[in-house]
């Protein structure tokens, strides 16, 4: 009688780990890095944009060391647009904006792990000070860095006047990327995340092929609305990031959609 009562027991546990299981694999979701600036944060207040360089070489380490496959953006985007299933412990790395700290402390981290990332440039500061180069952009490109347009001037794209003035953005600031890169470029990051249908649909329509956007995405899946697991100085300890990549991040985030 006893030994029945605990094999139904072991029987319940089991189930219960199975459902469990089965619920976080049905949750799974590849985590798509967003990080800004990889330089020291400013010794006064908070800097939700900047990861120091020794953190980023930590967290890049640990997808090293714990075996994580990173891939470039327009491979997740070509996955999601077959249907086809993206394996665990697959990570995407991408970095907004395009300050000069990137080529300076981010790529050559990414280059010793040999990690595949996505730049997303303000095409207007190309050059100034502070901002990437257009001699900057060749190298990066050419050594497996994906550049991406994060528009012309930074504009928030659902507050724009009309379909003209988002249009410029998209073409414009791609336009500017491919006449230094020399080839198609197809990546787009909407700044500050700001996007709804109709800017996704002028992103397709000006050539774009996949977007994303920030933590505040469309359900995955959407080519065009990729959401992002945003990486700071704040949550820099190794657990924080842990979870970050889990693929289940995600749960528990209130999620608002865009229309
Ligand atoms: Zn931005």
């Amino acid at each position: 009688m006893v030994l029945m009562r605990r094999k139904r027991g072991w029987v319940f546990t089991l189930s219960a780990l199975a459902g469990l299981w089965w619920v976080l694999s049905m949750n799974y979701e590849l985590p798509i890095l967003m990080y800004h600036i990889i330089d020291r944060p400013p010794a006064e207040g908070r800097s939700s944009v900047h990861v120091s360089p020794e953190v980023f070489e930590r967290q890049m380490e640990f997808l090293k060391v714990h075996g994580y496959r990173v891939i470039p953006l327009s491979e997740a985007v070509r996955l999601y647009k077959e249907g086809r299933p993206i394996p665990r412990k697959t990570v995407v790395i991408t970095f907004d904006d395009g300050t000069l700290d990137n080529f300076d402390h981010a790529f050559p981290v990414l280059r010793k792990m040999d990690f595949p990332a996505t730049i997303f440039m303000i095409t207007s500061n190309i050059g100034q000070e502070g901002w990437l180069g257009e001699q900057d952009l060749k190298i990066l490109d050419q050594s497996g860095i994906e550049i991406g347009s994060h528009t012309a001037d930074h504009a928030f794209l659902p507050s724009l006047k009309n379909d003209a003035e988002i249009e410029d953005q998209l073409l414009r600031s791609k336009a500017r990327l491919e006449e230094v890169l020399g080839h198609p470029v197809s990546l787009l990051s909407y700044p500050a995340g700001g996007f709804n249908s109709r800017i996704a649909a002028l992103a397709q329509l000006a050539g774009y092929e996949g977007a994303v956007t920030t933590n505040h995405g469309r359900p995955r899946g959407n080519p065009y609305g990729l959401h992002r697991i945003k990486v700071s100085e704040s949550g820099a300890n190794l657990f924080n990031f842990w979870l970050k990549v889990s693929g289940l991040y995600h749960l528990g985030k209130r999620r608002i959609a865009i229309s």
